[in-house]
């Protein structure tokens, strides 16, 4: 069950059932062995972050940062009685807050965090209430199942204070796998390109134009990624991968220091340089949910 997005359906080699999607009062549970793997940006940016990834019998959120709990309400209550939890990148606001945390303790939703965060995680956003019904469990950097979802962490550089994670997501499908590969805050992609290689679909930070950044400058970008560096480590995968992805999704866009047409254009012309014009590029809007992307 993906949300409705703003407009239209991007299905990628898929067929008709995968439109039953648009509907949010139809179980994913009913579409039995009928769906490898769907991806969805429910929101994307400084003010909030929330990805689904949805099988046949699996729905999983990568982060969830509402800054309120009518808002959290309005984006995530017609998934919430078919998430089976929320795995959490890394504490900051924009990733997980008090609101969602309310809202997922009330729907009895699991919230996964790295090991060793939880009283960080407590004193940043439990506001000294007590939260007796959430639960919450932890990952390490071993592979971790959340339903029919195998999922290996890989810890990336960001914000020193947050340890902070990408996750490659693998999807069982009739003998086979799908792999999506997430990383929404990451300062550099030295070292992270191989998580990458031969991912079915990618959702990765594209956050910042360079030149944006020496009008309008922030301290802060220097924990995210560029769009030319986001292409770099996007060409770099697609060039040890036998297999191009199915899709790439960028997400997290600074709103003044970038575009959706900016970052779409950067990425688009290095993948093109390289051979990889055909591979479909979608941006992750900030505040409303993207087309689902349907992974064949
Ligand atoms: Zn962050």
């Amino acid at each position: 069950m993906s949300l409705h997005p703003p407009s239209g359906l991007d299905t990628l080699a898929v067929g008709e059932e995968e439109r039953g999607h648009r509907n949010p009062r139809r179980s994913p549970r009913t579409h039995e062995g009928g769906l490898p793997l769907l991806l969805q940006s429910i929101r994307s940016g400084s003010s909030g972050n929330c990805l689904l990834l949805e099988n046949h019998e699996t729905t999983l959120l990568i982060d969830a940062g509402f800054s309120s709990i009518r808002r959290c309400r309005a984006a995530l209550e017609p998934l919430l009685p078919s998430v089976d939890g929320v795995l959490v990148s890394h504490l900051h606001s924009d990733h997980i807050s008090y609101s969602t945390l309310r809202v997922l303790e009330e729907w009895g939703v699991p919230v996964w965090v790295c090991a060793g965060e939880e009283g960080t995680l407590r004193r940043k956003h439990f506001r000294g209430r007590p939260f007796d019904g959430l639960d919450l469990r932890t990952f390490t950097r071993r592979p971790v199942q959340i339903g029919s979802f195998t999922i290996q962490p890989f810890r990336v550089p960001h914000y020193p204070s947050y340890p902070t994670f990408g996750f490659d997501v693998a999807s069982p499908h009739n003998g086979t796998t799908r792999r999506a590969v997430v990383a929404s805050d990451l300062s550099d992609w030295m070292g992270q390109q191989s998580h990458f290689h031969n991912a079915d679909v990618i959702y990765i930070e594209a956050n910042h134009d360079p030149e944006l950044l020496k009008l309008y400058w922030n301290p802060n970008s220097v924990y995210h990624l560029s769009n030319p560096s986001c292409a770099a480590l996007l060409r770099h995968a697609l060039d040890h991968s036998t297999t191009p992805p199915a899709a790439v999704m960028l997400g997290h866009l600074s709103d003044d220091r970038n575009s959706p047409e900016l970052a779409r254009d950067t990425v688009a012309t290095a993948l093109a340089e390289a051979g990889y014009a055909h591979v479909p590029i979608h941006v992750a809007p900030r505040d409303e949910p993207s087309n689902p992307l349907a992974i064949a």
